[in-house]
């Protein structure tokens, strides 16, 4: 290929694959909006690409001027491009530092072309810099917990390390003279090379790590209930299902709370139904942020919902039903004719032997608050053990 095609050829073909990158992760952002890390990726797609345009441009306007403005283009386009990657594994980029650094970068870059042109410490500074940035995202990469996403993770920190050893070979040998027997060309050819594969594979990577997130935010809306956020009916499903054949395996306690809010359909007809709406969701909020973390909150029915407590027995779900009532006695809503009060009845159930499957169990539950309705409501019934 070296033969067939000078190094010019080489840069402009680069150039065009850049371009070309640059509109495919500009395609990803339009299709993902609300996910940072494609708007990063775009961004700084598109800023690398116009700084190496530029670049390739500099026979024609004057090379002095087409190299700062370049620099300035490829340097921050390069740091925001890494930040995406960074923000993709769940973690913040030193936001203050890497500004920090590439302003200065770009100052020296300013003053190194005006006063002491083609001084090795430039291009050392400049090169450095890019190296920081990848070894940053790469570290990231290798020590993110997006479970699912581990693999694409580490290909994208492998990607970034051979970056790394290709901008350094060729600082080895522009700045240090190493590898002196070969041709001047060489690092540059190298680096190219390198770029013109990485950068494919990379935006493969990054959208495959795009439609993966996607994904998985299709399934957790598919899962969620629309007006409180809760999870669903079928999330519940698949939630009991697993902790049940657990609670089974490890003879575990398992218990399950029902609440329904106590005279709703009066609340509706007197306040309205966008209230009504209001008060589900206040409901929702306050028994959720009431329970612990591990326990699994749904939206069962109309105003019915249901916790699923794990590793939690009868006694100590009906002192977390209890918190629940009275969290949710405490609270006001906001109406059109001031401060709203309401309450829940509930019904609390453990799992036992006589149960064949988790619908028995929500089952007594539903009769124990049945009980608690009938009971004079605000209150809290236990099933039998
Ligand atoms: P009880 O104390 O015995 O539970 O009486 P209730 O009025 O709460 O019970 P009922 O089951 O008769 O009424 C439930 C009401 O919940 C009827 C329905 O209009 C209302 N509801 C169900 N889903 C929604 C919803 O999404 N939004 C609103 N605003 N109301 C809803
Ligand atoms: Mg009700
Ligand atoms: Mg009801």
């Amino acid at each position: 290929m070296l033969y067939l095609l000078d190094l010019r050829t080489i840069a402009l073909v680069y150039v065009a694959i850049r371009v070309g990158l640059a509109v495919v992760l500009a395609y990803l952002w339009s299709v993902q909006r609300n996910y940072p890390p494609a708007r990063d990726w775009a961004i700084g797609a598109i800023l690398t690409a116009s700084g190496l345009f530029l670049l390739a441009l500099r026979n024609l306007v004057s090379p002095q001027i087409s190299e700062i403005l370049s620099s300035v283009l490829l340097l921050p386009g390069w740091m925001i491009f890494d930040w995406g990657i960074i923000r993709a594994c769940g973690q913040q980029p030193p936001y203050k530092l890497w500004i920090g650094l590439c302003a200065l970068v770009l100052l020296g870059n300013f003053w190194f072309s005006e006063v002491q042109p083609n001084d090795p410490l430039e291009t050392m500074l400049y090169h450095g810099l890019l190296i920081l940035f990848d070894l940053g995202a790469a570290y990231a990469c290798l020590t993110s917990r997006c479970g699912t996403r581990r693999q694409t993770f580490r290909a994208i920190a492998l990607l970034l390390l051979i970056s790394v050893l290709s901008v350094g070979f060729k600082l080895a040998m522009e700045v240090f003279g190493l590898f002196a027997p070969l041709a001047d060309s060489v690092p540059k050819v190298i680096q190219l090379l390198c770029s013109m594969t990485l950068f494919p594979m990379l935006t493969m990577l990054l959208a495959l790590q795009t439609s993966q997130k996607l994904q998985d935010e299709l399934n957790e809306q598919a899962r969620r209930d629309m007006l409180t956020g809760a999870y669903n009916r079928r999330a519940f499903a698949e939630y009991i299902e697993h902790a049940w054949r657990r609670a089974g395996r490890h003879r575990q306690p398992l218990s399950v709370i029902l609440l329904d809010i106590d005279n709703f359909k009066h609340f509706n007809d007197q306040y309205g139904h966008q209230t009504g709406d209001q008060a589900l969701e206040l409901v929702s909020r306050t028994a959720q942020t009431a329970l612990r973390n591990h326990d699994i909150w749904c939206r069962y029915g109309g105003e019915e919902f249901i916790a699923l407590l794990p590793d939690t027995d009868l006694r100590q779900a009906c002192i977390c039903a209890e918190r629940l009532r009275a969290a949710v006695a405490q609270t006001k809503l906001d109406g059109p004719l001031g401060a709203l009060s309401l309450s829940v009845s509930l019904g609390v159930a453990q799992r036992n032997a006589d149960h064949s499957n988790w619908s028995e169990l929500v089952a007594v539950a539903d009769a124990a608050l049945y009980q608690a309705k009938a009971a004079g409501k605000n209150c809290v019934m236990a099933g039998e053990e």
